[in-house]
C-alpha cells in the first residue's frame, strides 16, 4: 500500500530547512507521495527513514519484462483493484500455446497462423504478443527446433515451458537474446528453474496450486536470486483461478504482502472455442498479466484482443483522433462536408460508412475532448459556436464551392443556431452512422 503524505512526513527531519526546494517538510512529503519529487532531494533524512521509505516506495506488484526491442512486454506494476479507481497500466499479454509434439508441417502452419494474427482497431495495432512453446514431446531437440522456428516465423516474444531444466537450458542457447519467459511446470522442483532464471537474469513463471503454495514458492525463488517472478495458477476451475488472482492482487495492493506482489498468469483449459473465449476474457478482466490460449483462430483472438483493449483503456481519457478535416475518397469542390466529434470510435464508424458509400466526402472532427456526439452535446463540447470555429479554423470554406454542412441526426436541435452563427446551410444527417451510405448517395 502506498504511503500517504502524512505517513512520509512522520519519517522526515521536520526542520523545514528548505534544502529540498520545498518551503516545509510537509510540502515535500506531499510532493513525494504524489511522486513529484524524490527522496534524495532531502540531504538530512536518516538512514532508518530512507530504508522505510524506499521499501514502501517499491511497487506493490512487481514490474516484469519479457522480450526485447519491439517485442518488449511489460506486465505487473498495477496500483488499483478496479479500473474506475484510476486505470490499469500494463495490458494483459495474450500468448498462444504451441506444443513441440506437432509434426513439422502442422508446426509451421500453426506458427504462420500466429504470424498473421495482427489487426487494427480505432487506429491502434493489436495482436497476440507471445508464443509459448511447450515441451510436450519431452524431447530436447524437438523443443529447441520449435523454439527456433517460433522466433524466426512469428517474430514474437516467446515463453519456454518444460518439466525438464535441461530442455530449458538447451532452448535458451537459441533464444537467450530474446529475453524469453521461463515457465516452470508444476510437477518439477522449482530449484533448478530458479537457478537458470537467476544465472541468465530472466523472468520466471512459477506454477502453483493456490496462494499459500505461491507465497512459499516465490519466497524460495527470491532467496535463489530471481527478481522477476510471475505466478502461474494451475487448474481447470475458472472461478477458482479468478478467486486466486483476486486474493493475490488484494494481498499485494491492500496489505503490501510481498510474497504475492507479482503479476499472475493463466493457461486456458476449455477446448470449445466459445468457452475458451469466455474463460480467457474472465482472466483478462481479473487480473491476469498473461493469458495463454490454445485456439489460434481469428474468431477467438480478435474479440479477446478487443476486450483487452477496452479494459485497459484509461476510463478518464476517451480514445480520440486529431481534430481536423479528414478527406475520404477523391474529394473535390462539390464534395459533401460532414461534421462530427473527435471520439475515436465515432470517427472510425463514420469514416467506414462514408467509405462504404463510395461518395468522396470531407469529414470534419471537432475537438470535443474525445466524447461521442450526444455526450459532447450534453457537456456543451459540441455546440454551434464550436462547430463554427472549426469550420473557420479548418479552412474548409476555401476547399468547397458550396456552404452546406451535414450534422449528425441526434443533434438536429443545433440546426437553427448553427445556421445563424456560421452562415452555412445545415443539413440534418442520419441518426445512426449505418444510414450514411444511403443518405450520401441520395444527396442532391
Ligand atoms: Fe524537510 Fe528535508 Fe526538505 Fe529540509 S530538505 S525541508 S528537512 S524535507
Amino acid at each position: 500500500m502506498a504511503l500517504t503524505g502524512l505517513d512520509i512526513y512522520k519519517l522526515l527531519p521536520k526542520t523545514n530547512c528548505k534544502a529540498c526546494g520545498f518551503a516545509t517538510c510537509l510540502a515535500f512529503a506531499m510532493a513525494l507521495a504524489q511522486k513529484k519529487t524524490s527522496l534524495d532531494k532531502c540531504p538530512t533524512v536518516s538512514e532508518e527513514a530512507k530504508t522505510a521509505l524506499e521499501s514502501a516506495s517499491q511497487p506493490p506488484i512487481k514490474l516484469v519484462t519479457i522480450g526485447t526491442g519491439d517485442n518488449r512486454l511489460e506486465i505487473g506494476n498495477e496500483t488499483v483493484m478496479y479500473r474506475h479507481e484510476q486505470k490499469f497500466y500494463h495490458p494483459t499479454v495474450i500468448g498462444i500455446l504451441v506444443e513441440d509434439s506437432l509434426g513439422a508441417k502442422e508446426l509451421d502452419a500453426r506458427l504462420n497462423k500466429i504470424k498473421a494474427l495482427s489487426f487494427e482497431r480505432v487506429g491502434i495495432a493489436i495482436k497476440p504478443e507471445l508464443v509459448c512453446i511447450k515441451n510436450s514431446s519431452g524431447n530436447i531437440d524437438r523443443f529447441v527446433e520449435a523454439v527456433t522456428k517460433a522466433i524466426s516465423i512469428t517474430g514474437r516474444a516467446i515463453a519456454l515451458e518444460s518439466k525438464d531444466p535441461a530442455a530449458i537450458e538447451a532452448a535458451l542457447k537459441a533464444s537467450k537474446d530474446k529475453r524469453p519467459l521461463i515457465i516452470h511446470e508444476g510437477a518439477s522442483d522449482i530449484g533448478p528453474f530458479a537457478k537458470i532464471a537467476k544465472d541468465n537474469s530472466l523472468p520466471l513463471a512459477i506454477t502453483c496450486s493456490d496462494i499459500d503454495e505461491a507465497a512459499a514458492m516465490t519466497d524460495k525463488a527470491k532467496k535463489a536470486g530471481v527478481e522477476e517472478i510471475i505466478l502461474n495458477f494451475k487448474g481447470d476451475n475458472i472461478s477458482g483461478k479468478v478467486q486466486e488472482f483476486t486474493y493475490a492482487r488484494r494481498a499485494a495492493l491492500k496489505k503490501n504482502f510481498r510474497p504475492l506482489g507479482y503479476p499472475v498468469m493463466a493457461f486456458t483449459a476449455q477446448n470449445d472455442e466459445g468457452l475458451e473465449l469466455c474463460e480467457a476474457v474472465s482472466y483478462v478482466a481479473k487480473y491476469a498479466g498473461i493469458v495463454i490460449v490454445k485456439n489460434v483462430e481469428k474468431d477467438l483472438i480478435l474479440p479477446l484482443l478487443v476486450t483487452r483493449q477496452d479494459i485497459y483503456t484509461d476510463p478518464q481519457k476517451p480514445v480520440q483522433v486529431e481534430p481536423k478535416i479528414y478527406e475520404i475518397g477523391k474529394v473535390g469542390p462539390n464534395s459533401p462536408v460532414i461534421v462530427t466529434t473527435n471520439f475515436s470510435i465515432t470517427y472510425f464508424t463514420v469514416a467506414g460508412e462514408i467509405e462504404a458509400s463510395k461518395v468522396p466526402t470531407y469529414l470534419i472532427c471537432t475537438d470535443a475532448d474525445g466524447m461521442s456526439v450526444l455526450t459532447a452535446w450534453a457537456a456543451e463540447k459540441f455546440t454551434a459556436e464550436k462547430i463554427t470555429q472549426m469550420l473557420n479554423d479548418s479552412g474548409i470554406g476555401s476547399m468547397v464551392k458550396h456552404k452546406n454542412i451535414i450534422i449528425p441526426g441526434y443533434v438536429s436541435v443545433l440546426s437553427g443556431k448553427l445556421e445563424e452563427v456560421s452562415g452555412w446551410k445545415v443539413i440534418v444527417g442520419p441518426r445512426e452512422a449505418s444510414g450514411i451510405p444511403v443518405f450520401l448517395r441520395n444527396l442532391k
